[in-house]
């Protein structure tokens, strides 16, 4: 647990981040509803600017999954980005 939390300061990419490592699409998949798809990354620039991190792009992502919905506050989607292993796990 503590090597997990270590990792997570190193968590905030952003997307900025993606478009150096020319990544150009991000696959997203949740392990707790049947999403999985992939977004442009140059349209998620587009939309979110290149300084959005994929902190707060999960929670967007993961805000119209139907197991967030019966949650409290904190995300019950399973959204990730498996690109970035374990990172975004939940
Ligand atoms: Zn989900």
């Amino acid at each position: 647990m503590v090597a997990a939390a270590v990792r997570l300061v190193k968590l905030v990419l952003m997307l900025a981040d993606l478009e150096a490592k020319g990544v150009t699409r991000l696959t997203v998949a949740c392990d707790r509803c049947p999403r999985r798809g992939a977004y442009r990354v140059a349209r998620l620039v587009k939309q979110h600017g290149r300084d959005f991190d994929l902190v707060r792009l999960r929670l967007r992502l993961a805000a119209d999954c139907p197991a967030y919905r019966t949650g409290q506050g904190t995300p019950r989607c399973g959204a990730r980005f498996p690109q970035l292993p374990d990172l975004f796990r939940t």
